[in-house]
């Protein structure tokens, strides 16, 4: 087992300007490894975890974010100064964080691997966690939602 991680988690952009804090732990880690992904965390996908509703709260910055519509209801946000991708957003409101923004230890793990068959010709995919074709399976999320 991993050691417990101390609450809040905190993370940030790049330029230091956007700083948050999430009171609970997150939900499982995955990798969505789309094209869209690819496009939308300038990578080899997504890194990204659910936050508990009402866990996520704005440091500093806030006033520097902006974000995208990337499909109806669902959203990103980014730090208008140095461009990275904060959260993903659904109904207006924050639905989870990337991995990469958070500071050290956010103690979890990529958990599992989606849209494996169309992900990038150079990305090679590691480690021990399931690999989806495409969607998780029902359940492999929390609420649902892919
Ligand atoms: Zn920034
Ligand atoms: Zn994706």
């Amino acid at each position: 087992m991993r050691a417990p991680v101390s609450l809040p988690l905190t993370g940030g952009c790049f330029c230091g300007t956007i700083r948050y804090q999430v009171s609970a732990p997150l939900g499982p880690g995955r990798c969505c490894h789309c094209s869209r992904c690819r496009k939308a965390f300038s990578g080899a996908g997504s890194a990204y975890a659910q936050v508990v509703p009402g866990s996520f709260s704005w440091l500093s910055g806030e006033a520097h974010l902006t974000q995208y519509a990337s499909s109806p209801g669902w959203g990103l946000a980014f730090c208008r100064r140095c461009g990275t991708t904060l959260c993903g957003l659904h109904q207006g409101r924050v639905h989870g964080v990337t991995l990469g923004s958070l500071d050290g230890d956010p103690g979890v793990t990529i958990a599992m691997h989606l849209f494996v068959d169309s992900r990038a010709p150079w990305d090679v995919i590691g480690g021990e966690a399931p690999q989806y074709p495409a969607f998780p399976p029902a359940g492999a999320l929390p609420g649902g939602e892919a």
